[in-house]
Formats: C-alpha cells, structure tokens, sequence
C-alpha cells in the first residue's frame, strides 16, 4: 500500500530566516494494506514531515514513495493520491462556519462529485459508526473536542479512503476525551481499515497493534532523521 525507498526531505533554506533543515533521511518502509501502523518519535523527529508525504503535500527532495503504486513525485498521480489517503490532524479542521453533517458532506460532492442525496447517506453512516450521529445540525463550537475529533474522523472515512493517516490525533484533547476518541480508532482498526497513527499513545499503540493486525512499526529515531 506504502512504499518508500531512501525517503529523504530538507525543508528548503528561507532568505533571511531559517536555515536549510533535514527532516528524513533515506526512510525505508513499507507498509501492507490493512495493517495498523504505529509512527512514534520525539518532537521535531519527522513525524509531520512523514505523514504530509503521504498523501504528497510534500514530495521527496530524494528517494521514492509510493501509495498504491503511484509515484508521489510525479504531479500527475497528485488527485489519485489525495482520493486514496484521508487526514486528521492533531487540531481538528472542521469547517467553524458549517454543521456537523455538512463538514461531513461537502468533501464527497466537491472532490469525489458524488450527489448531495448520496453524500449525506454516506456521511450518517460514518456519523453513526463514530456516535456522533445525533449531532448533524450542531456546529463545531457547540462541541467538545473529542467529539470535534470523531467528526473529523467521520468526514475522513466519508471519503472512503484507503488508509488513513492520523497525527497526533489525540494531543490538543483534555484526557477525559481522549478514550472515546481511540475507542473508535481501534474499531477502524479491527475493522481492517489501513491507518498509519502518529502518536504518543503507547499503551494504545501496543494494544491495537498486537491484539489486531500484523505489526507496530517504530520508526526509530535515527530513521527520521
Ligand atoms: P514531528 O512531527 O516529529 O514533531 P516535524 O516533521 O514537524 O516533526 O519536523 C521535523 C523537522 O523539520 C524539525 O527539525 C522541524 O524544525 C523541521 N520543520 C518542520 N516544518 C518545517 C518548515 N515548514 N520549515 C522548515 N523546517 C521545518
Ligand atoms: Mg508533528
């Protein structure tokens, strides 16, 4: 599903400010479809960097990766990539000026031109799976951040991607809402869903990891640097 090769990213020098600065350096992974993978490391390790390259809001400065067979570095695979790998952030990036089910619809009928009858049905399915399906006409400020987190989960899988790639998914959350927010993650999981988990979760990391699928992988620190 996820191959790398030598997957190396220096962010660029900018004029006057920072200095040249390398993120990864010759990652080499590879990752199978329906597998749950864990991507530990401490801050400023290349996780971020890691996860952008993955649905190609950045591309190698050298080495290869692929998903799916699709080479990120070449522009013309950019839309195939992004309908495959769905994102949720450390900072859920709901739409503040939409509902709940609106943030969930309006993806699927801008990128994927699916009807609006067709992306509402999806949408409450993916609601449902993640118990926020009572909360369609909220808007995002009326809810808490664990459930801001399951609805952007539900607007990911909306979009029925073939792994998802979750970063930090759980540090901007107050611990009593962190629970219901891995509860749902280890139910995708079991499901068989591909997901790629930068966190620092371990226990969960452990648990979901063994009890479920194949294999945890750590990158190592030396790997991302
Ligand atoms: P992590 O997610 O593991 O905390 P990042 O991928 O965000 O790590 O960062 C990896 C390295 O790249 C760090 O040294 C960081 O300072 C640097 N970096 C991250 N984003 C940028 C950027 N936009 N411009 C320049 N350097 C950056
Ligand atoms: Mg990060």
């Amino acid at each position: 599903m996820i191959k790398t090769e030598k997957l190396t990213f220096t962010y660029p020098a900018e004029e006057g400010g920072r200095q040249e600065s390398s993120a990864l350096r010759e990652v080499e992974l590879e990752i199978e479809k329906g597998s749950f993978v864990a991507i530990l490391g401490h801050n400023g390790s290349g996780k971020s960097t890691f996860a952008k390259h993955i649905n190609a809001l950045l591309t190698p400065t050298a080495g290869k990766l692929w998903v799916d067979g699709l080479d990120t570095g070449d522009p013309e695979n950019l839309l195939n990539i992004r309908g495959k790998v769905g994102m949720v952030f450390q900072q859920f990036n709901l739409f503040g000026n939409m509902d709940v089910l609106n943030n969930c619809v309006t993806g699927q009928m801008k990128v994927l031109h699916r009807t609006r009858e067709e992306s509402v049905e999806n949408a409450m399915k993916y609601l449902e799976k993640v118990g926020m399906s009572a909360y369609i006409n909220a808007k995002p400020r009326q809810l808490s951040g664990g459930q801001k987190q399951r609805v952007a989960i539900a607007r990911a899988l909306a979009m029925d991607p073939e792994v998802i790639l979750f970063d930090e998914p759980t540090s901007a959350l107050d611990p009593e809402m962190v629970g219901e927010v891995l509860s749902v993650m280890q139910t995708l999981a079991q499901e068989g869903l591909t997901m790629l988990v930068v966190t620092h979760e371990m226990g969960f990391a452990r648990a979901v990891a063994s009890e479920v699928v194949n294999h945890t992988i750590v990158l190592t620190e030396e790997e991302q640097r």
